[in-house]
């Protein structure tokens, strides 16, 4: 089976490490799917799954945005935050939806930074769902 060598990294360290046969995610013009043998490019992604499919098997990593540049042979995945699904604290995801949700009701009677609230609900809703499998 054709592979190709596929890197997830934040600021804190690497995160994901694999051969795998597809990487799919949702870039910022859309789904991207890539495969060995792609053109190199570079794309900002969304908030949002890597998947990384190899063996009939499917893996999830939930990334709050950053880049993919795919270069010969190997995918790159510069994320500013990535959890493989089995790491990622449900609860604390809960937690943060939460917060995020009560900040914007509260909108009209305080100056709440809005873009920031609704971004931190994105990102515990992404990892919700990608924790519990429903994407
Ligand atoms: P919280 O308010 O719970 O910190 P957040 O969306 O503001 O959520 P981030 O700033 O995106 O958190 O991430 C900070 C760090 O915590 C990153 O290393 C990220 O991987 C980790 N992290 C955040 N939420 C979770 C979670 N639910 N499960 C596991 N790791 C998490």
């Amino acid at each position: 089976m054709n592979t190709m060598k596929v890197n997830v990294v934040t600021p804190d360290g690497p995160v994901y490490e694999s051969d795998v046969e597809m990487v799919s995610t949702k870039a910022q013009t859309g789904e991207l799917g890539i495969m060995p043998g792609h053109i190199p490019m570079v794309a900002p992604l969304q908030i949002g799954a890597v998947r990384l499919k190899k063996g009939g098997n499917t893996e999830f990593v939930a990334v709050s945005g950053g880049f993919l540049e795919v270069r010969p042979d190997t995918v790159t995945v510069l994320a500013q935050t990535a959890e493989k699904s089995d790491n990622i604290d449900v609860e604390r995801a809960m937690r943060a939806k939460e917060r995020a949700e009560q900040r914007l009701r509260e909108k009209q009677q305080e100056n709440v930074d809005f873009r920031r609230a609704e971004l931190a609900l994105q990102r515990a809703i992404n990892r919700i769902s990608i924790a519990q499998g429903k994407l």
